[in-house]
């Protein structure tokens, strides 16, 4: 028998021996499954078909969350402008098998001079946060280490470590999508932003929330 719990997958024998094997998404660990059951264990049909729906509905709802969010046309330089472009990077990370996030940083209210998404799993490092890498990318383009007339566009609330980052850079303004009512940093207080940061929440905020929602609903499925 083949169980998914959380993205480990166990093959459980029939003396119940489990044997752990590490795998990145539940989508790759599909096909690891499919693969399995064809050419090495017992080939049962209706698992085999239920793993490829289960592939044939992801890839569906892939294309359905990207197309939903590119065929909209929103204002040029829009808060809701740069949150889609921030969605975009979300979605790739999704489809890499990361937790969903996106990240744009904004100069001067028109320009997008840096760009992130969460990289925790391909990089095996903690603070790979969509923000932290758009922050890094956006310091390297400007040459310096604040963030002067800039504003991040991110599709979910920034945790504390993200927040504590973003206040060394002393960025103008926060714009982001689905609130983090257990890790966000609007949890802590008093407030760990940088006194001139101001905040905007709830941009493309059931777009932000669905994707998360989805990512998650696929992990337990
Ligand atoms: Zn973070």
């Amino acid at each position: 028998m083949l169980k998914i719990v959380k993205n480990k997958v166990f093959l459980c024998k029939k003396e119940c021996k489990i044997t752990k094997i590490s795998v990145k998404t539940t989508f790759s660990s599909r096909i690891f499954l499919l693969k399995k059951l064809i050419f090495n264990e017992k080939y049962r049909l209706n698992v085999v078909f239920s793993h490829i729906s289960y592939l044939i509905s992801r890839i569906t709802a892939i294309f359905a969350e990207k197309a939903k969010i590119v065929v909209k046309n929103y204002p040029l330089y829009s808060h809701e402008y740069f949150m889609a472009k921030a969605l975009d990077l979300a979605i790739q990370a999704g489809e890499a098998g990361e937790i969903p996030v996106g990240a744009v940083v904004v100069a001067g209210g028109s320009k997008i001079i840096g760009k992130g998404s969460n990289q925790t799993e391909q990089l095996n490092d903690v603070t790979a946060h969509a923000e932290i890498i758009a922050i890094t990318a956006a310091t390297q383009f400007l040459g310096a280490k604040y963030l002067k007339d800039c504003t991040l566009y991110v599709t979910l609330e920034p945790c504390v470590m993200c927040a504590g980052a973003l206040h060394w850079s002393q960025i103008d303004r926060i714009v982001f999508g689905a609130s983090d009512t257990k890790r966000g940093f609007s949890r802590v207080s008093p407030p760990i932003l940088h006194p001139k940061t101001s905040v905007v929440k709830g941009i493309l905020e059931t777009d932000c929330e669905m994707l998360l929602k989805n990512f998650f609903k696929g992990l337990r499925t």
